[in-house]
């Protein structure tokens, strides 16, 4: 930081969030950010270009009560079970404002998972104690609740299915989760649940402690109107609404509210997308295996893949002379072989297929 005098000390501690890069290079194959390869639904469009055409110059409705509505009758909720927010990133940021910040104790996670977790932990000043994956790279839930059970701990943050392995937790060990930590907040991050996950959100009406977060980024892609949603029972959503009216009143733009809605409706437009993007998923992961490659078994919209006689780090580089973008983690150093390659249309499976399999072939 050039001049440290004029920030507050804390904006030299914080540990910003690298998203994966938005490169305008044409005819890119864009496999790196797990956006939808298809457009959203043609009615979250139309709803879009109505509302820019009418009431742009009044504030929006700051509860975004229609959105809510529509939410909670997709889900079976009461509309006061449901949260929205600019993006589940903001939704996160509130709800670990909101939950986990409890002196001396720490929020409890996986060590491979969403890297936006620590980022709040930092932002906030909550300790991470990190629980590491298993073997096999599945959360590990057994250890998870021992720890939870055995003392004070802030809550338990995961995702599931999880990023970036996409692999996911049936819901009997969600179940095991809030029962080991009845005093304070699980929180599922259900991002990618819509591609195959089994969902929480049933789980509400018996676990007070259970807040589910959900994103129309992926499933209904709208990553760029940036609308997320929390689902719990009416006291935390109580909680993230003061946390909110504390913080920005009108989080979601009159454009958003009316495209989510009627994205939420179109359930027929829904439903074909995301089971084409599953059936390009196992498609891919098929494809990819023939060329050698492991890969974990996913739930989500992307495949997490590793060949065993190459680099993870070179292969992305030599993918993306190609034209074709996949991200890569360089830490922690257990998956640094591996490549999280976002689930495109069939067109951008293969030409991701070719160009492995042309660098795979070239030996370099
Ligand atoms: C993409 C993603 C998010 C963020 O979604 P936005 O609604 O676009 O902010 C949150 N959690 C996980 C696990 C994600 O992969």
């Amino acid at each position: 930081m050039s001049i440290p005098s004029l920030c507050s000390p804390v904006v030299e501690r914080l540990e910003p969030y690298v998203p994966g890069e938005q490169p305008r290079i044409a005819g890119l194959v864009k496999l790196n950010t797990n956006e939808n390869p298809y457009p959203p639904s043609p009615r979250a469009i139309a709803a879009v270009e109505a509302a820019a055409r009418e009431g742009l110059q009044l504030y929006p409705d700051p509860q975004s009560l229609a959105l809510r509505e529509a939410l909670a009758a997709a889900h079976g909720l009461q509309t006061d079970q449901v949260f929205v927010g600019n993006g589940s990133d903001e939704v996160l940021a509130h709800a670990f404002f909101a939950f986990f910040q409890h002196a001396g104790e720490r929020l409890l996670m996986p060590d491979i998972t969403y890297s936006f977790y620590r980022v709040y932990c930092g932002l906030w000043g909550i300790g991470a104690e990190l629980q590491p994956l298993d073997a096999g790279l599945a959360v590990d839930v057994g250890a998870l609740a021992a720890r939870a059970a055995q003392g004070p701990c802030a809550g338990i943050v995961l995702a599931n299915p999880n990023a970036p392995t996409g692999m996911g937790l049936p819901l009997a060990q969600i179940e095991r989760l809030l029962a080991a930590c009845p005093r304070r907040v699980v929180l599922v991050d259900e991002a990618y649940v819509d591609f195959g996950g089994e969902s929480a959100v049933g789980l509400i009406a018996r676990h007070p402690n259970l807040l589910v977060v959900h994103t129309l980024s992926k499933s209904r892609s709208l990553a760029g109107l940036r609308v997320g949603a929390a689902f719990g029972a009416q006291p935390l959503i109580d909680a993230l609404t003061r946390v909110k009216d504390s913080f920005n009143s009108y989080p979601l733009d009159r454009l958003a509210q009316a495209g989510a809605c009627a994205a939420v409706q179109d359930v027929a437009y829904f439903d074909a997308t995301r089971h084409a993007v599953m059936h390009n998923r196992d498609g891919l992961a098929r494809a990819l295996q023939e060329l050698g490659f492991e890969v974990l078994p996913s739930q989500a919209n992307f495949l997490f893949a590793r060949h065993p006689g190459r680099d993870g780090a070179q292969l992305a580089a030599l993918l993306r002379e190609r034209a074709v973008l996949v991200r890569h983690f360089a830490r922690p150093e257990r998956i640094a072989p591996y490549l999280r390659i976002s689930v495109g249309t069939p067109a951008q499976c293969d030409a991701l297929v070719r160009a492995v399999a042309a660098i795979l072939a070239s030996n370099r």
